[in-house]
């Protein structure tokens, strides 16, 4: 009989459970970490350029705060549901504890395609949202940033209709605003660089050189984009191929990634660049290269193709870009995998800087940003690594490990059980 294959939420449960498992926690914090603290579903009417009014369904869900105000990203997306946002949230909580910034975890969505929507309506879509949750969020509540498909223009219009609605400004609400209205130097690359950050610590635990290693990176939004470059630039690595929704670009001599860039800023997409080969998403993945970055959506890596990835190692810079039958393959096979909420947290981590100067309307320098980001990366990558090797378990297993025993301290001194 075929199984039916677990929902997004019901997979960070199953791996929630196999970590708990083994930390042997209280059956009472374990019931309070499966699921959600609290969720809020709204309706957001918007009235579009044509004169008509669209109702827009929106989420946010607050995962856990136990470790502080719940922090994540609002994904506009046309396939959005409540269970991956729950997953999203759940996601947040490990990411937040793993690379130990006092926040909790949350994560929002609204079902829309940005790619059909204008500028204005766009706008008034994000103040809708807003209007429709801010009672919920805030500064010391929740803390909402940029995520798929959403940038710092919408964090930008978010902020400021959360303002107007309190009457003061309010910087703090908010991360990953542009520069002039509070946003931190060094975010807008975070992700990509606090993933860099961790390749390098994996590619010295494996003896890879990174200046001679290959790499291929599936999605080309912030993170992916960001990725190509930090790693040819900062590495020296060879970007051998990279994709996008439309499709993806192959060159085993490699690719400079600014042409690909202002490539896909000229034509809205990196295929049919010239100086490569056309390829798909699903050939992509199964390319021989030493590191392959998942770094669009969520199952990519699954069942089906796990036993083929050749590559030695999988930086996850996607959220839940694995499901946990392909992590036993690819574990079985020796493929290294650096789990997602390690290897993206660099975004909330600048996220978390952005929200400590807006607080005190001080700002730092990028280096500080940089060096200060590399500092927790780093530490968040070997304390993960030596619950790895001690325990003889994967990556995954381990950032859970890590993660879930400092929010279940937290719950526990704050008397919750
Ligand atoms: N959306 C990003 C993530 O999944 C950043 C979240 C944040 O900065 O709060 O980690």
């Amino acid at each position: 009989m075929n199984k039916k294959p677990l929902s997004l939420f019901e997979m960070a449960q199953a791996q929630l459970d196999e970590a708990v498992g083994i930390l042997n926690l209280d059956p009472g914090i374990h019931a309070i970490l499966r699921e959600p603290m609290k969720e809020f579903h709204v309706s957001i009417p918007v009235k579009m350029d044509n004169g008509q009014t669209k109702v827009f369904k929106g989420f946010r869900v607050q995962y856990n705060n136990a470790r502080g105000p719940c922090k994540g990203g609002i994904r506009f997306h046309p396939d959005e549901t409540i269970d991956v946002v729950r997953a999203l949230a759940a996601w947040m909580t490990w990411k937040c504890a793993t690379v130990d910034i006092p926040l909790g975890g949350g994560k929002g969505g609204v079902i829309c395609n940005p790619k059909e929507m204008s500028e204005d309506e766009l706008e008034r879509l994000s103040r809708g949202y807003i209007d429709a949750i801010w009672e919920f969020i805030g500064p010391d509540r929740d803390i909402p940033a940029p995520d798929v498909y959403t940038n710092p223009q919408i964090m930008g219009w978010m902020m400021d209709e959360y303002s107007k609605l309190r009457g003061y400004s309010s910087p703090g609400v908010i991360t990953g605003k542009p520069l002039a209205v509070g946003g931190s130097l060094g975010r807008g690359d975070a992700t990509a660089r606090g993933g860099v950050y961790t390749i390098i610590e994996a590619a010295k635990h494996l003896n890879i050189d990174l200046s001679k290693a290959t790499v291929a990176i599936q999605g080309y939004g912030n993170a992916g984009s960001n990725a190509t470059i930090l790693l040819h630039d900062m590495s020296g690595s060879k970007i051998i191929a990279v994709s996008d929704s439309k499709g993806g670009i192959y060159n085993q001599e490699g690719l400079d990634p600014h042409q690909v860039l202002q490539h896909k800023e000229e034509t809205g997409s990196v295929i049919n660049f010239p100086e490569a080969e056309n390829t798909s998403n699903a050939e992509l993945l199964e390319l021989s290269v030493d590191i392959l970055c998942p770094a669009g959506l969520e199952t990519v890596l699954t069942e089906k193709n796990a036993s083929r990835i050749k590559a030695k190692i999988v930086a996850e810079l996607a959220n839940g870009p694995t499901t946990p039958e392909a992590d036993e393959i690819l574990y079985r096979n020796g493929v290294f995998s650096i789990p997602d909420f390690l290897c993206n947290a660099g975004g909330v981590t600048v996220s978390y800087f952005e929200w400590v100067q807006g607080l005190n309307r001080y700002y730092w320098d990028e280096e500080e940003v940089h060096q200060r980001l590399g500092k927790i990366m780093t530490k968040a990558f070997q304390a993960v690594l030596a619950e790895s090797l001690k325990r003889k378990i994967n990556m995954r297993l381990a950032a859970y490990i890590v993660a879930v025993a400092r929010v279940a301290e937290a719950m526990r001194l704050r008397g919750w059980i």
